[in-house]
């Protein structure tokens, strides 16, 4: 029997304190030989050793690659609930480096006097299995409530779950005896024995017990690897089992692995000669009579849990995914899909995620998509958006993420190649060395893909145009699966579309922008509190709208709260490094209203997109925005804003500059058509109706809408988002680049030979 798991390595290292800086080198020895892992024993009683979790941290900060474990930790002295903290910890810290040992105890005297409680075999076995229960409601972090768990020897009441691992941690578990095996079989990722103290046979007497109890449980056998500890000697001749030369060794564990499915040995001792004999000349060779020896050889395939395959969505052929998105496609009941299955705004529940690395592998998962045209088809680049398409219930997501390039490709001409997984963040980051900047929004965790082809409204607008302003080239890949480069001179059409209405024509991977040279910038952040707030909305309208184009501020207002005024925060960038021209503009703002708080500094446009988590909030409910784009701020709009914001139906309000170099662009020259507004607006509330109405009140004074701010996908909002121009320009081109709507689900051009109904 063989479970199809990669075959690995690890070494078992005494964590002796004699020479504390022994077991750290034998460690890093271990990583530079080419280990999988490496593991200490936990014997906490025992004063001449290093406390194997102090060590394990210190070692995940020494090495880099190598995983890490106890082998294994007792758990009478190791309270499950600390141990799950413990060893999420170290997850996170060592980026997904850290394994979980699990086992009941033993030399119980020793365990007695440092306090621990003595457990008969039979309690061994039920304290261990309510300790896994105990690690795994605490891990589980998207379970509702507080963790419970009744059991005799440990208990939850209601403990807060967290954190998550990085990772999804195995638990492996070093047992002999047949109840214990059969928990493993229940609840374990893993079963380690130690050869010495097995019996010839006890590894298939073992795999039939633990393969038994898996089926009984529900589970497939293959999700719990088979690991050994193993001791032996090299020697220039065999003298016994594991006594003798390299290749005595391969020919004693070959069966292990063909015939016991054992997936990981653990080479014992301490000795760097035996370890790096073992690495040099086992691994590899048993590496090969492996691969001689079995089909699938010593890769190993990826085991998809039981309880996962059970989570799968109908409809979809999880069997096809393409070879090449294989490893890295996500699905309900994966321990990634927690991250991938939502954005940053908007739940989702797809039924899989491809993730896609290259331009061929977007391909790939494209024509996959098409195999399932009755799916809603996602396609996520940062995950940002605001009507939140870029996920699904039940569908197809492409994630383009892992095409996060940045390149410069003529340092003379300023022209970079971006990849539409790339963060604006990150894009800043790589500018900013060169002098040189990119407009894009006001959040560095915004992904390109979505901000890019839909227009990028920032905080350098006035100044340097949109975002889309700044593209010459992009690559595509099309609804019929051919990759073409859009530009001026290739498939001008589709340059046009991408530049205002990109996810309606094809999934773009790369961006070729030429960036703008920015010095450092001033940078406002101040807090006023308006006695009047239409009064405030006109007079911060005005100054923005007739200040120098070296002037872009961001409004937000929030309603008046619990009987407190209303608050207007600005942040406004002025692009100088001159303080006394920055202090000039900004004062023009601070002028306007009482200032409560202020914050000015000369910055790198970096600096301030530094404003994101590295790793982004995954949202659960359904986000609702309007948007509205706007000439000026009159005395009557202004009037109609306070009154909108006053209702309470507004939660979140926004006045962004745009003007300036935005309108330099002719309104036909991309399909983000509105280039004559000064401002774009934006309102977010909770109650559909109630935001509905109160936005109702303003829509007179728009003339169009920045679809990416808006969660309507009706044909109304589509209208307001393209003038009628623009709206037939972009059919036609739809009816060429994608005539059966492959792009229809966000904000959806249907071409002309489709019914509407086939948008939705
Ligand atoms: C906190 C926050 C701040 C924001 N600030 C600004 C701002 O200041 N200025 C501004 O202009 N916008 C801003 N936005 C809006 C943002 O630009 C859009 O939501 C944008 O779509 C997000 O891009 P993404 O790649 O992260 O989103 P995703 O959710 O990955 O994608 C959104 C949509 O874009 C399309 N799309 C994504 N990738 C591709 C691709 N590679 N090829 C073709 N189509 C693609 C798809 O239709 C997808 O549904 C902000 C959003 C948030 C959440």
């Amino acid at each position: 029997m063989n479970y199809g798991h990669r075959l690995e390595f690890g070494t078992f290292i005494t964590p002796s304190n004699q020479s504390p800086q022994a077991p750290v080198q034998l460690a890093q020895l271990s990583e530079q030989l080419g280990y999988d892992v490496v593991t200490f024993q936990d014997h906490p009683y025992q004063p001449a050793f290093l406390d194997t979790w102090t060590l394990l941290t210190w070692v995940a900060a020494q090495t880099s690659r190598v995983r890490l474990s106890a082998n294994v930790h007792s758990i009478p002295l190791r309270t499950p609930a600390v141990l799950a903290r413990a060893a999420a910890s170290l997850d996170l810290l060592s980026d997904g480096r850290a394994e979980l040992g699990l086992g009941a105890g033993g030399f119980w005297d020793a365990i007695e006097a440092m306090g621990g409680r003595r457990l008969a075999p039979g309690e061994a076995v039920q304290a261990l299995s309510e300790a896994i229960d105990v690690i795994r409601a605490l891990w589980d972090v998207d379970a509702r409530g507080g963790a419970r768990v009744g059991g005799e020897f440990y208990r939850l009441d209601g403990a807060k779950r967290g954190p998550a691992p990085k990772h999804p941690i195995p638990l492996w578990i070093g047992a002999l005896k047949p109840r214990m095996l059969r928990l493993i079989g229940e609840k374990g990722d893993g079963w380690l024995p130690s050869l010495p103290y097995l019996e010839p046979g006890d590894l298939k007497r073992g795999n039939a017990i633990i393969d038994e109890a898996a089926r009984e449980a529900g589970r497939d056998p293959r999700e719990i690897r088979r690991l050994v500890n193993l001791a032996g000697r090299f020697a220039s001749s065999r003298t016994g089992f594991l006594q003798g030369t390299s290749q005595d060794w391969v020919d004693d564990l070959l069966p292990m692995v063909v015939e016991d499915g054992v997936g990981t040995f653990i080479v014992m001792g301490d000795d760097p000669r035996t370890m790096q004999q073992f690495a040099e000349e086992v691994m590899p060779a048993l590496r090969e009579a492996v691969d001689d020896a079995l089909p699938a050889g010593s890769a190993g395939e990826r085991i998809r849990p039981a309880a996962a395959l059970a989570a799968r969505r109908d409809g979809i052929d999880y069997d096809g995914v393409p070879a090449a998105l294989r490893d890295t496609a996500v699905e309900p009941g994966d321990p990634g899909y927690r991250t991938a299955r939502g954005g940053y705004l908007r739940g989702g529940a797809p039924g899989l995620v491809l993730r896609p690395s290259t331009t061929d592998g977007v391909v790939e998962a494209l024509a996959y998509a098409r195999r399932h045209p009755d799916l809603p088809l996602g396609v996520r680049s940062g995950g940002h958006g605001i009507s939140g398409r870029s996920t699904n219930d039940g569908g197809l997501v492409i994630d383009v993420g892992g095409l996060n390039g940045i390149e410069v490709l003529d340092e003379s001409a300023r022209l970079v190649r971006v990849g539409a997984g790339a963060r604006w963040a990150d894009v800043a980051a790589a500018l900013a060395p060169h002098g040189w900047a990119l407009s894009s929004g006001d959040y560095g965790g915004v992904g390109v893909g979505g901000l890019a082809t839909a227009g990028g409204i920032g905080y350098l607008s006035r100044s340097h145009g949109l975002t889309i302003d700044h593209l010459r080239a992009a690559e595509v890949v099309l609804a019929d699966g051919s990759v073409v480069r859009a530009s001026e001179t290739e498939h001008p059409d589709l340059f046009w579309a991408v530049r205002g209405a990109g996810g309606n024509v094809g999934i773009v991977t790369s961006f070729d922008f030429v960036a703008d040279e920015v010095g450092d910038v001033g940078w406002g952040f101040l807090t006023q509190v308006p006695e009047d707030v239409a009064d405030y909305l006109v007079r911060w309208g005005s100054v923005v709208e007739n200040a120098p184009r070296d002037l872009t501020s961001f409004l937000v207002m929030g309603p008046p709260r619990n009987g407190q005024p209303a608050v207007a925060q600005s942040r406004t960038v002025v692009e100088s490094d001159d303080p006394e021209v920055v202090v000039a503009r900004l004062q023009e703002i601070a002028s306007i209203a009482p200032l409560y708080d202020q914050e000015v500094t000369i910055t790198s446009y970096a600096g301030i997109m530094q404003n994101a988590a590295a790793t982004s909030h995954v949202a659960t409910g359904e986000p609702l925005a309007h948007s509205g784009l706007v000439e000026h701020l009159t005395p009557e709009f202004a009037a109609a804003a306070a009154a909108a914001l006053t209702s309470g139906a507004i939660y979140f309000f926004q006045l962004r500059a745009v003007g300036g170099a935005v309108s330099d662009v002719p309104a036909d020259a991309t399909a983000y058509a509105h280039r004559s507004a000064n401002f774009s607006v934006t309102a977010m509330g909770a109650d559909v109706r109630r935001l509905g109405e109160a936005w109702a009140t303003l829509q007179p004074f728009f003339s169009g809408l920045y679809l990416s701010f808006e969660t309507d996908q009706s044909p109304e909002a589509l209208a307001a988002a393209f003038p009628p121009a623009t709206l037939e320009r972009l059919r036609e081109i739809k009816d060429r680049y994608d005539p059966t709507n492959v792009f229809r689900h966000n904000f959806n051009v249907a071409p002309s030979a489709t019914p509407a109904a086939v948008a939705g």
